[in-house]
């Protein structure tokens, strides 16, 4: 531990002691640096409070040694020892004699104490502050935004997301959108229908590609039973985001069967193949081919599409196909290919996140993993390529791809 702090205040006591010569060229200092090396020392006998004291005291003399008990506290926190952190960035943050950038520095840092140690009233009000000295802004609205997510106050989230765009932080409207999406579930799970679909509509002002809004407002139009708007809600989607397609179809058919008319779904599937090829639609449009004609037409359409778009999911459907309508020696050996698939898909997960490769069985729309919104996907809808890039993504980010809820 010395060592590191060692390392870290090197530079300091040399930028002293050059500060030391250049003032004893107009004065001749007391102790100059004398504090710094009392220091050292402590630091050197692993006495790091003592050399705490004396860095304190240090302060008390001179501001300039501000950025020292800066760097300390910092430190310190990275270490996991955030009461020593704490008592550092308080003790700046007493001082009169800091400047207003000085003090919003240690605002901050105390602000990352109090965030570390768990004690979440404490940084958001320390945050607020910041956020309004107009000194590091962007920085305490994001940590502002970061708690009140991790607290689910999606009304206060929205706020400081608002705040931070203002701020040059950075474009928030997807997440806003997340949060009146956070709104409208908890909205629907309390029965307050029309408070849902409202917040289902902010969101999808805020970010008209929101593909959960979508879903979300097609769930609710289902539930009082305006099928009609309901597709209208869930076919967006394919515009929006298609690799939530998946999520979709089978509502979807629902609301075209309830509406009398099944064919639509078809139609629906065979735009969205004109588009883009995606695997959901291109299975869902097999299965529908092979209850109107048999497993003969199924394969054949599943086949021909595959050859353009080969996805995994669609070889082991398609196996499953032949071996519906084959026979002796050719029904054993498709068998033993297709219990062979089915055991390597009870290994993959229903969902991964593109960007830190954490996966599971159950559609997060933040990612449990980085914290993203939106990041995880359905990998029903993954390309051969995508899908074995998700795993080289799981392998690199965990260490071993069994690292997901879905095998807990
Ligand atoms: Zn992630």
């Amino acid at each position: 531990m010395a060592f590191d702090l060692l390392w870290l205040l090197l530079p300091v006591a040399a930028a002293s002691g050059w500060f030391a010569a250049r003032r004893g060229a107009k004065r001749a200092p007391a102790r100059p640096d004398g504090g710094y090396f009392e220091g050292l020392n402590f630091l050197l006998n692993e006495q790091p409070d003592r050399a705490i004291e004396v860095f304190t005291r240090m302060v008390e003399v001179d501001s300039e040694t501000v950025e020292v008990h800066l760097a300390l506290g910092n430190l310190f926190r990275r270490r996991g020892e955030v009461d020593r952190a704490i008592r550092i960035h308080q003790n700046l943050i007493a001082r009169p004699s800091l400047t207003r950038t000085q003090r919003a520095g240690a605002l901050l840092e105390l602000g990352e104490d109090y965030l570390r140690s768990g004690v979440l009233d404490r940084a958001e009000n320390l945050f607020r502050e910041l956020a309004d000295t107009g000194l590091h802004t962007a920085a305490a609205l994001r940590r502002l935004v970061d708690i009140y997510e991790h607290e689910k106050e999606w009304e206060a989230a929205i706020g400081a997301a608002r705040r931070l765009e203002a701020a040059n932080g950075g474009v928030q409207r997807a997440a806003i959108a997340q949060y009146h999406c956070e709104l409208a579930e908890i909205a629907r799970a309390a029965g307050r229908h029309d408070d849902a679909l409202r917040s289902v509509r902010r969101a999808l002002s805020h970010d008209r590609r929101c593909a959960r809004a979508s879903i979300l407002e097609g769930r609710l139009e289902m539930e009082r039973g305006r099928y009609r708007s309901a597709a209208e809600s869930l076919m967006r989607v394919d515009e929006q985001a298609p690799e939530y397609l998946a999520e979709v179809i089978e509502p979807l058919g629902e609301c075209f069967r309830r509406l009398g008319r099944p064919e639509r779904l078809e139609a629906f599937l065979e735009r969205v193949l004109a588009r883009h090829p995606e695997t959901s639609a291109i299975i869902a449009l097999a299965e529908l081919r092979g209850r109107r004609s048999g497993a003969a037409e199924a394969a054949r359409f599943l086949a021909e599409a595959l050859e353009r778009n080969p996805s995994l999911l669609g070889i082991q459907r398609l196996v499953r196909w032949y071996r519906s309508h084959a026979h002796g020696e050719c029904e054993r050996e498709l068998s033993t290919v297709g219990e062979c698939m089915e055991r390597l898909f009870e290994d993959v997960p229903a969902y991964y996140c593109t960007h830190c490769g954490f996966s599971g069985r159950t559609l997060h729309w933040q990612c449990p993993g980085c914290r993203r919104w939106g990041s995880v996907k359905p990998l029903h809808g993954m390309s051969v390529n995508a899908f074995l890039a998700s795993m080289s993504g799981r392998l690199q980010t965990s260490g071993r791809p069994a690292d997901a809820e879905g095998r807990r």
